[in-house]
């Protein structure tokens, strides 16, 4: 028998197929990670087995080295992922093994992980207890070791296996005693392999699945009716109860014996949703996310493997979860731009989940209550199959939505960062007892520091931005290298004393509001208060439980919230991602602002959303006013559709990075002058050159980080069927450009920066 091997080794020089022999003694399927010989030298190098075949052909003109032995005894991928990685490999043109390797757990290769085993000791079969015993105490009856005594006198009366860990818990420090009673013979050492659990310390406690809605039953049905390898796309408003109905698909997936993928934006996966699915299904779910140990995610990965689990939630990555017999994959907030990777392989997965579906001829479930455009669009096709829940459960309406023009209140005399109509709002709320969130789209204090007397702005020395300052430790830190300096009395431009502080942060909003509520309790949450494990989940539970009255926040407070006492939702600046340079900017906004009204009174009392903005009259910001989703798609998709933008088009950027700037500016004008032509004799071939939108090569907008000069090439494209071809010639061509400065090319990267 023979395998052939993708070795892994990330170099396109060694991206093939390379044939072994399998010793008769091993048992190899493709799946197995096998180590093997390697090169000239035979060095010994870790692979992943693709096939396996009997020799047919009599003679083999070459050596085949023999597999030296398997990494693990059960195989590491499942037939439909060696298939799904295949097809990786061609859509983001990166190597097979870049594309094995995003499949497993990082730390299995290289075996820089190791099962957990548990220590556990037990009485030695044919020893005389009593005789034993004796021989542990002195004439005089008294022990000669007190601790070797009371372990033998546990275990002893016990007659039960008993893990270390339970033994120093009764009797501490106990370990050497251990070792000298197995000395002794006394006691056997024993162990077995256990899986770490991240939920090792929390309780379930389970709950029934309450009557569907006859909204939710319709979307279940269609759902659940679906064919194979179809896309569903579930738009439902804002606790309209789209988690349920995931909850009830899954279900009836395992009913049948099948398993699942449920994929959540990384920030909404701690809290709540994790505890919604565990009481459901208890310990059928594993979790899958960048919080966990390295040890927990492959626990968590083993088990799914083994079948232990059978549903899986988690973030993008887990969209390569060894789920056997996958039947369902559910992506939650599908809008998210969190979905799409930024590092190789580039993929996004909702295309690699669509993919995947085939394979293994399961459904997909796209929800959100504000879609993509491009999603929304294929569903208007009839290329995914639609569903929608326009309705919030039990008749709840959707908040009341008010918007508050800045402009006004600051010709009214009012400059402080609440509107009065907020402030009323505020006082009312919490008159009432209820609670309130106050949503900010930056973090810091505030965004950066600039001299009111000259003008001088602080950027950070390594890289083209200005550096924000943050109050808390009174630093200026470049949030793209990770440059801190402290904050100078005096400015560094004119030597005067009048440095201040422009744009707004989340501790300027906490301040002011302490200032117009003394008595106020708020929980502050952005990245610089959440840094750990925990911390994220500790603060949404403590708000939830209503220990503080306002929770302010960056966007990690617009998702997946529900708190049934929050009837007021307050969206301090909502301008603030809205004139990008990004088309999408828009979009964004709008989605982002119906996500965090969707966190207001969703329970018996009514929601109110304030909205303060300098352009009330933009779409974005107009159309959440009655939360309508669709005016606002199809206002949008025309404009894309007459100024061809995405979905109707295609954006590619190739990068070019290095320390010298002439370089990567010639590098990226001999890319450009050279794909031009490359793309014309491609489009030639279909006479169809007028799809070749532009290609632009500059200075990207964030032109230095790290001390890195940073051009790009950027390439628009009519989408149509060529579209195809067009991107191979481009990777292609990327693949021929030999120059050091070259990082590859991205198809529609999330940002442009
Ligand atoms: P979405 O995911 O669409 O925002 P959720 O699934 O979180 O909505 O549902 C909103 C609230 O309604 C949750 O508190 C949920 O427990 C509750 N809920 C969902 N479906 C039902 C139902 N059929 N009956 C009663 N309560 C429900
Ligand atoms: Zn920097």
């Amino acid at each position: 028998m023979f395998a052939k091997v993708i070795i892994d080794i990330s170099n396109a020089n060694v991206d093939r197929l390379f044939t072994y022999s399998i010793p008769d003694e091993l048992e190899i399927d493709p799946g197995h990670r096998v180590l093997v010989p390697f090169g000239r030298g035979n060095k010994q190098i870790e692979g992943f087995v693709i096939e396996t075949f009997e020799e047919t052909t009599t003679n083999i003109s070459f050596e085949i080295k023999p597999i030296l032995r398997r990494m693990e005894p059960y195989t590491v991928l499942l037939p439909d992922q060696l298939k799904l990685s295949e097809w990786i490999t061609r859509a983001y043109h990166c190597t097979r093994a870049d594309a094995l390797r995003v499949m497993i757990p990082a730390k299995l290769r290289g075996s820089r992980i190791k099962e957990k085993i548990v220590r556990t000791f037990l009485l030695a079969e044919d020893i005389d207890i009593q005789a034993a015993r004796n021989s542990l105490l002195k004439k005089d009856g008294s022990p000669r070791s007190p601790k070797q005594l009371e372990i033998f006198d546990l275990i002893a009366n016990s007659g039960l296996e008993i893990s270390s860990e339970d033994i120093n818990s009764y009797i501490p420090n106990a370990s050497a005693a251990i070792n000298a009673l197995v000395g002794k013979g006394m006691l056997i050492e024993s162990g077995h392999v256990t899986f770490r659990n991240p939920f090792a310390n929390e309780r379930i406690i389970s709950t029934d699945p309450p009557l569907l809605t006859d909204e939710q039953k319709a979307a279940l049905n269609i759902i659940n009716s679906e064919e194979p390898g179809r896309c569903i796309l579930l738009h439902g408003v804002t606790g309209s109860g789209k988690t349920e109905v995931y909850m009830q698909a899954i279900a009836s997936v395992l009913e049948s014996g099948g398993g699942a993928i449920l994929l959540v934006p990384e920030i909404s996966l701690t809290p709540q949703t994790t505890d919604r699915f565990r009481s459901r299904f208890g310990e059928l779910i594993a979790v899958l996310h960048s919080h966990l140990s390295d040890g927990e995610r492959y626990d968590e990965w083993r088990r799914i493997r083994f079948g232990k689990a059978k549903v899986v939630i988690g973030a993008r990555s887990a969209v390569f979860a060894p789920v056997e017999n996958l039947q369902l994959i559910v992506i939650d907030e599908e809008h998210e731009p969190s979905y799409q990777s930024e590092t190789t392989p580039k993929y996004s997965a909702i295309e690699v989940a669509l993919r995947r579906i085939k394979l293994t001829n399961a459904r997909l479930v796209l929800g959100s209550a504000t879609p993509s455009l491009g999603d929304y669009y294929k569903a208007k096709r009839g290329l995914f199959t639609l569903a929608e829940m326009p309705d919030r459960i039990n008749g709840i309406p959707l908040p009341k939505v008010d918007i508050v023009d800045m402009r006004d209140e600051f010709l009214n005399g009012n400059d402080s960062i609440f509107s009065n109509f907020l402030t009323e709002n505020l006082h009312r709320c919490l008159d009432n007892g209820e609670q309130a969130i106050l949503f900010l789209n930056r973090r810091g204090y505030s965004s950066h520091a600039e001299c009111r007397a000259c003008g001088f702005v602080f950027t950070c020395p390594n890289c083209d931005v200005a550096l924000t300052y943050h109050k808390y430790d009174e630093t200026l830190r470049c949030h793209y290298c990770g440059a801190h300096f402290s904050m100078p009395k005096l400015c560094p431009g004119c030597g005067k004393e009048y440095l201040k502080y422009t744009g707004i942060g989340t501790q300027q909003v906490e301040e002011q509001l302490i200032k117009l509520f003394p008595e106020i309790r708020c929980i502050r949450m952005d990245t610089d208060t959440t840094g750990g494990k925990t911390s994220h989940r500790e603060l949404l539970s403590a708000f939830g439980s209503g220990k503080a009255d306002v929770l302010i926040g960056t966007q990690m407070v617009a998702k997946g919230l529900d708190i049934p006492n929050v009837t007021l939702v307050g969206v301090i600046f909502a301008d603030s991602t809205l004139f990008h340079s990004d088309y999408r900017s828009s979009e964004r906004t709008f989605q982002l602002l119906t996500q965090v009204a969707g966190r207001a009174g969703r329970a018996e009392k009514n929601g109110n959303v304030i909205i303060q903005t300098n352009a009330p009259e933009h779409r974005a910001i107009r159309l959440c006013k009655n939360h309508d989703y669709k005016s606002f798609y199809a206002l949008e998709i025309r404009d894309r559709m007459h100024t061809l933008f995405p979905p109707f088009a295609v954006f590619i950027r190739a990068m070019f990075i290095g320390y010298d700037e002439a370089h990567a500016y010639e590098s990226s004008e001999r890319f450009a002058k050279g794909i031009t032509l490359r793309l014309l004799s491609t489009y030639k071939l279909y006479n169809s050159e007028k799809e070749l939108l532009f290609v632009a090569p500059g200075a990207a907008p964030i032109k230095r980080r790290s001390n890195e000069f940073r051009y790009s090439v950027i390439i628009k494209l009519v989408r149509t069927s060529h579209t195809a071809a067009a991107i191979n010639a481009i990777y292609a061509f990327g693949d021929e450009f030999n120059d050091e400065y070259y990082r590859g090319v991205e198809i529609n990267p999330a940002d442009m920066l």
